[in-house]
């Protein structure tokens, strides 16, 4: 069983920034509405992640931690569901199998908290402790028993910035939870959890960038789009401030990628690319489950009326936009 936990943890977790990733998205499906990542040495040392969700009944703390136990979604035909980030049950048996965790967890409606050490998939000890409600995971030295893997990491410096642009990801798509990043004992983002998406667009891109925004509120019963975009004078030279989000995921998509240059091109040079924070909420109807929803590449049954729906909206919003 260790064994096949840790070739499972060779598709899930690549880099720390893949441990935040299923840490920071588990802290959201348990309804925290604060979270912080705390990382030293790129998040290759240690990572800390804490959390006011709903905590961990004692006896299910171990249970967390085998491989396909997840609490949440079963189907296939749920996977893309908006209600839950996580599906497939094998984050943390991933994270433990490549890791040394310490978990203190505690739900609101016990008394006492546990505190929970697992290395290399073995468990070391469970015990009561005082602790707040809520989660936190401390993980460190990961790879530490795969010096293999350990290799393919990059310096301190890139992995942080990974990290980085993960947790700025995760905190454009969920304007309702307040995010704290900290590296090296420096706070690099702290976002308030008002819902103000243009408020996390500030924080993270600055001011030019956030008095430059078009607000696009538009779509139909089964395609929500909301969010901003760059008016023209903000374009880029390249695609990298294209930031979308599928049901709380973030996806790359040439469907919708062309269709808002298509509909920005109208209005701009067409080496120029938009800055865009872009929420949808997709019926999953449309969506296509065959695809791998651990990669980023998402797929649509109705090609041509989701970009449709897309088009119209940029045009719209860049058409009334005030400059
Ligand atoms: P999944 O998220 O796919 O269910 P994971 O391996 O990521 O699987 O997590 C296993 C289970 O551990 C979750 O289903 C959830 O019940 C519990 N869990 C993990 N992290 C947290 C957290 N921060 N707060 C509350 N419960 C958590
Ligand atoms: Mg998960």
């Amino acid at each position: 069983e260790q064994t096949i936990d840790k070739i499972a943890a060779g598709e899930v977790i690549e880099r720390p920034a893949s441990i935040v990733k299923e840490l920071v998205e588990n802290a959201i499906d348990a309804g925290a509405n604060a979270v912080t990542v705390e990382i030293k040495d790129g998040g290759i040392s240690l990572i800390r992640i804490t959390d006011n969700g709903s905590g961990i009944e004692a006896k299910q703390v171990p249970v967390a931690f085998w491989r396909h136990a997840t609490s949440k979604i079963r189907k296939a035909d749920d996977l893309l569901d908006v209600t839950s980030l996580g599906f497939r049950g094998e984050a943390l048996s991933s994270i433990a199998a490549v890791c040394q965790v310490e978990l203190i967890t505690k739900t609101a409606d016990s008394l006492t908290g546990v505190r929970y050490l697992i290395e290399g998939g073995k468990e070391k000890s469970l015990e009561e402790i005082g602790a707040p409600d809520g989660t936190t995971f401390l993980v460190r030295n990961i790879f530490y028993n795969t010096p293999a893997r350990k290799k393919f990491l990059k310096t301190a410096q890139t992995e942080a910035g990974y990290i980085s642009d993960m947790v700025e990801r995760i905190a454009l798509s969920h304007p309702e939870v307040s995010f704290k990043f900290i590296a090296n004992n420096q706070t690099k983002l702290h976002t308030s959890g008002n819902h103000q998406l243009k408020d996390i667009i500030y924080h993270i891109y600055g001011r030019d960038i956030a008095a430059n925004l078009i607000e696009i509120s538009a779509g139909t019963d089964s395609v929500r789009i909301n969010g901003f975009i760059g008016k023209p004078v903000i374009s880029r030279g390249n695609r990298n401030y294209e930031n979308y989000f599928v049901n709380g995921r973030y996806i790359r998509s040439n469907i919708i990628a062309k269709a808002i240059e298509d509909a920005y091109h109208t209005f701009m040079m067409k080496h120029k690319y938009p800055f865009t924070v872009l929420n949808f909420t997709i019926d999953g109807k449309l969506l296509d489950v065959n695809v791998h929803p651990a990669k980023l590449e998402l797929r649509f049954a109705e090609n041509e009326e989701m970009y449709r729906i897309v088009y119209e909206a940029v045009r719209n919003a860049l058409t009334h936009r005030e400059m």
